[in-house]
């Protein structure tokens, strides 16, 4: 009898270790780490050593992850800090209508061009936009109106522009971080193409520089421009979000470029759906002429990957052509992209 009991309770026991187990495999947070293979290791290899040897603050590992138009697949995650660990970042904006010269500011991008962003430039804003609203200087000394503290960039970064920093050059300083913001992104081991492609805008990033810095969608400029604000990139294409840290809104020749071929134009990233992105140009100077909607194609033997837009752009990629993963600003989430909520997103 007593026997029987303890058959009885083990049995219970362990159903409900089981049912306990499955519980939490099917609800828990934490993205299941794949099997090591010698497969997976070498595709790690691949993945670790395109990166800059500082770009990464975590392992590259393998995990479960769901895309954007819900295929369960297996994606690489690691995590970044987001900021360039080598290149001085700026300057964005020039202090005084009188600074002259490509180091006064950064620059600033309309109508397919990239503008130098001195004093001129900002001193002619009026007649650039049509609009005599634009003054961003004090006329008896020519010093230009620039957020200058960490609440001025706060307050001015916001997608509704304080009204006292109306009329500004809107820069953050990476010193304004009290941490840097570390990323952690998800991205298919494989590229799933989309059904359709899809737009890349209201995003946490489209993708990732070899030196860890994040390329995003396109800077929201109509939000910018009404409060007669400009917010400039510097000549990398990039600037201080006080929320997301250092990206970019550009692709120059900045970032670490992997030659691919003697003709190709060499890859300077990975998109969020997986597909490499590279130059604009071929090393020969010339641009390729059968390009998609998203800036893509395969080609050279070369499987589908995307060109990057000129940098006065200010869209890096046209679109998704694949399911795209995640960027999550903690560490150890599972990526389910077909739920994006959101999330930190920020000019
Ligand atoms: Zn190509
Ligand atoms: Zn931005």
């Amino acid at each position: 009898m007593k026997k029987y009991i303890l058959v009885v309770l083990f049995a219970l026991f362990i159903g409900f270790v089981w049912s306990a187990f499955l519980k939490t495999s099917s609800l828990s947070t934490l993205p299941v780490v794949m099997l090591e293979s010698a497969e997976y290791a070498e595709k790690i290899d691949v993945i670790t050593d395109s990166f800059r040897e500082d770009a990464l603050v975590s392992d590259v590992s393998i995990v479960e992850c769901t895309l954007s138009a819900g295929t369960q697949t297996e994606c690489f995650q690691f995590t970044t800090i987001q900021a360039p660990r080598t290149e001085t970042v700026g300057p964005w904006c020039p202090t005084n209508i009188t600074d002259a010269g490509a180091e006064a500011g950064g620059m600033w991008l309309e109508n397919n061009e990239a503008y130098e962003v001195d004093g001129t430039f900002v001193a002619n804003l009026n007649a650039f936009y049509e609009d005599e609203q634009w003054k961003l200087y004090d006329e008896a000394t020519g010093e230009i109106y620039v957020t200058d503290t960490k609440e001025a960039c706060e307050a001015a970064a916001r997608p509704d522009v304080d009204e006292a920093y109306h009329n500004h050059c809107v820069e953050c300083q990476i010193s304004y971080l009290e941490e840097l913001p570390e990323v952690t992104y998800t991205i298919p081991l494989e590229p799933v193409p989309g059904k359709t492609v899809q737009s890349i805008n209201n995003q946490n990033g489209i993708g990732i520089a070899f030196n860890g810095v994040r390329y995003d969608a396109p800077a929201p400029v109509d939000a910018i421009l009404a409060a007669h604000t400009i917010a400039p990139f510097d000549d990398c294409g990039g600037h201080v979000n006080p929320h997301v840290g250092y990206h970019y809104h550009a692709a120059t020749d900045c970032p670490d470029q992997i030659i691919v071929d003697d003709e190709h134009a060499p890859v300077i990233g990975l998109a969020l759906d997986g597909y490499a992105m590279h130059t604009q140009l071929n090393l020969d100077g010339t641009a390729p002429t059968d390009l998609d909607e998203c800036n893509g194609h395969a080609s050279n033997d070369l499987p589908y990957h995307y060109h990057v837009a000129e940098k006065g752009a200010n869209q890096i990629l046209g679109c998704y052509h694949g399911e795209s993963g995640c960027v999550h600003d903690e560490k150890g989430i599972a990526c389910d992209a077909s739920v994006r909520t959101g999330g930190r997103g920020g000019r």
